[in-house]
């Protein structure tokens, strides 16, 4: 069953670099003005995919520390599809 941290997305509100507010910019990107760009769990699959597509959903979650769980969340509302259900 899932457990609590599963089921919140993790939001990126502050820089990890310099501390300062980060900006939405779409698609799970936060941007910050010193031109760090941060992902939440969307966006860290996203980018994943886009570097291995074709991944399955154990080594999408390995390679980017989302949960298994809110990956196949992620696949339920259509945000993405794997070839596999692994
Ligand atoms: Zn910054």
């Amino acid at each position: 069953m899932y457990s609590n941290d599963n089921l919140s997305f993790r939001k990126s509100a502050i820089c990890s670099k310099c501390g300062k507010p980060l900006h939405y910019k779409g698609l799970g990107e936060y941007e910050c003005s010193c031109g760090n760009i941060e992902y939440d769990d969307y966006g860290a699959v996203r980018a994943f995919l886009e570097t291995c597509p074709g991944a399955d959903i154990t080594t999408t979650s390995k390679m980017t520390g989302v949960s298994k769980e809110a990956i196949r969340d992620m696949v339920k509302n259509g945000q993405f599809t794997f070839h596999s259900n692994k």
